[in-house]
Formats: structure tokens, C-alpha cells, sequence
């Protein structure tokens, strides 16, 4: 079981999460990231390490 969370306060909206992810689990909405497809999300934590605020936590 996954959990994703997106401080939406550090959050700027650069959608660089939404690019990097390969399985799509960003959505943008009203100017910040949302894990809306956090079943499919394969722990990579690609997502965690790129975005530029430190904004994402993925946790297991
Ligand atoms: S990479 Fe970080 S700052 Fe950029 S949209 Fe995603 S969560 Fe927000
Ligand atoms: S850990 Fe990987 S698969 Fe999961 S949301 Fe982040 S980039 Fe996508």
C-alpha cells in the first residue's frame, strides 16, 4: 500500500512531477500537483527526488 503526499504549500505548480512520473499519477488541479492514480504508482521515487521544493513524500 502506497501513500502519497503533496504538500500543497511547497507546491508551485511547476508540473515537473506530472512529467516525470511514467505512470501518469500526477494530475494538476487549480495549480497544484494531485496523486490521483496512486495505485498505479511503482515506488521510484522519481517524483520525490525532482520536484525542486521537496514537496513529495512517497511512503510505503
Ligand atoms: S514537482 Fe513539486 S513543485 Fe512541481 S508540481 Fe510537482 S509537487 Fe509541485
Ligand atoms: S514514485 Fe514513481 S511511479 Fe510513483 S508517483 Fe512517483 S514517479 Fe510515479
Amino acid at each position: 500500500m502506497v501513500e502519497i503526499k503533496v504538500d500543497v504549500e511547497k507546491c508551485t505548480g511547476c508540473e515537473s512531477c506530472v512529467d516525470t512520473c511514467p505512470v501518469s499519477v500526477y494530475e494538476m488541479k487549480d495549480g497544484k500537483s494531485v496523486p490521483v492514480n496512486v495505485e498505479d504508482c511503482l515506488v521510484c521515487r522519481a517524483c520525490e527526488m525532482q520536484c525542486p521544493e521537496g514537496a513529495i513524500q512517497v511512503i510505503e
